[in-house]
């Protein structure tokens, strides 16, 4: 059955199908309908067992999810409604989240380095938290929001492993941050707190110890020049998915133990996160069409010529296939995020099958949208697919249509129990569509929840935004 989150169709499964059944069925449709363009594949179910896992293993820390991760619509409404809150980046992104119902005061606008329009307009929405690591951005904020609550944001130790570095584009020096302070205190602007990011995939949970220690210093100072210190904002950098570098157990343990040390919950600090991959990684899988192949064997160079007819094995061939996604696509994390992604035929293989040295390469004429270079796999013919688990962060937030390739077509599942779950009303929607009545919608639902039953049932609410 189907239920919707906004606009969003989201299949409502009984527990126990996989996901690779679940692509399996779109991929069968596609294939029906004459379809050979990319899927991505949401599993909301999946980011409710992430949330609650966060609630569950960080209790003291709220969850600010960085909307710049994965601004699916979907993605947003659900975590807005499971309660989360939200770390934005600019104008659009605080306006996706405000349209969610969610209040501004939910939202940290946490980008030290703010376009004075986004500023104006974050004014007006009244989105006071957000972030600054430099002087100039407290002038800005001086004139055109001098009652924002600001975060000062500091550079975390750099001697430890990450994915993706942040440090190098963003936050004071701690030794150097007395400095800001002074500035804002001169000023007459109210600093509230102090932030960090320790770097995307973080790699070493010890990154996060020193950086609370840190942070603990500057917050002394601040404390020190008068200033209401109430929040300590730990950043993001948290894994995605269960194979990543270190477990969320690992880190969360570490996380607990440092914040209880220089932040005891007695001093009463809000401490808040803004976690982005590990909200939405595992969630969603990328299904890819086999468009264009050509077997080539490798001569003594090591260069390549094309062989014709069907390869032998001792031809020692080389395959490239040309799939639907690529790296103008949903696969810039590989680029921009040091994504390292893992290929799965989706038919159906032995493990007696032959492989064969392949590349993947993507849909676009540039040389450089290449997914894989060198990968086995069994032989696959065009109109076959591929897919890519662990596909939810910093994938189709940034893709682009460059030479006119489409994005993936979305679509989203959950299972029941979970559903119903986050939604308990929209059982009532379950039961009446087995009756023959119309669904009931979920989500921004939860507001259109309330409509709609209002609408059949008679009753008001008055929900503005929470
Ligand atoms: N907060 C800020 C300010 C960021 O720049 C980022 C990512 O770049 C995040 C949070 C999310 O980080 P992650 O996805 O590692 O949790």
């Amino acid at each position: 059955m189907k239920q919707y989150l906004g606009n969003q169709a989201v299949d409502i499964h009984q527990s126990g199908h996989s996901t690779h059944s679940i692509i399996e069925t779109h991929v069968a449709h596609a294939k029906l309908e004459g379809g050979d363009e990319s899927l991505i594949i949401g599993n909301l179910g999946d980011i409710v067992h992430k949330y609650n896992n966060w609630v569950r293993k960080i209790p003291r820390v709220k969850p600010f999810y960085a909307v710049k991760c994965n601004d699916d619509s979907a993605v947003l409404q659900i975590l807005a409604d499971l309660g989360a809150n939200f770390d934005c980046a600019s104008k659009a992104e605080i306006q996706k989240v405000l349209s969610m119902g969610v209040c501004p005061s939910r939202i940290i606008y946490a980008n030290p380095c703010k376009q004075s329009s986004m500023i104006r307009f974050a004014a007006k929405a009244n989105v006071e938290m957000m972030t600054f690591d430099n002087e100039s951005e407290l002038h800005k904020v001086k004139s055109l929001f001098p009652t924002a609550k600001l975060v000062l944001r500091i550079l975390p130790p750099s001697n430890f492993k990450v994915q993706c570095e942040l440090g190098i584009k963003f936050g004071v020096n701690p030794a150097k941050a007395i400095h800001l302070l002074r500035a804002a205190k001169s000023l007459d602007l109210d600093v509230m707190g102090v932030s960090f990011h320790v770097g995307s995939g973080c790699q070493e949970p010890e990154a996060f110890v020193a950086a609370i220690q840190q942070a603990r210093m500057v917050f002394d100072q601040g404390l020190d020049l008068g200033f209401n210190m109430t929040l300590l904002d730990i950043g993001g950098g948290f894994p995605g998915h269960a194979g990543s570098f270190i477990a969320f157990d690992a880190i969360s343990q570490v996380v607990n133990m440092a914040l209880d040390k220089y932040f005891p919950a007695e001093e009463g600090v809000t401490l808040i996160a803004e976690p982005g991959r590990y909200m939405v990684a595992s969630a969603f899988t990328l299904a890819v069409n086999v468009i264009a192949k050509r077997v080539v064997a490798r001569d003594q160079n090591g260069s390549t010529e094309e062989l014709n007819g069907e390869p032998s094995v001792s031809d020692q061939p080389a395959v490239m296939y040309y799939v639907s996604d690529g790296v103008y696509g949903s696969f810039n994390c590989l680029l921009y995020d040091h994504a390292e992604v893992n290929i799965k035929p989706l038919k159906y293989v032995d493990v007696d099958d032959m492989t064969f040295e392949s590349s993947v390469w993507g849909p676009t004429c540039d040389g450089m949208d290449c997914i894989l270079k060198n990968v086995q796999l069994p032989m696959h013919e065009v109109g076959e697919w591929f897919y890519f688990e662990n596909m939810g962060a910093y994938t189709i937030a940034a893709a682009s249509t460059f030479n006119g390739m489409q994005n993936p077509t979305r679509f989203y599942y959950c299972d029941a129990d979970i559903w119903f779950d986050v939604y308990p009303e929209a059982v009532t929607g379950y039961h009446s569509a087995q009756h023959g009545l119309p669904f009931l919608r979920a989500g921004h639902s939860l507001h259109d929840t309330f409509e709609t039953a209002s609408e059949m049932f008679g009753e008001s609410n008055g929900i503005m935004c929470n």
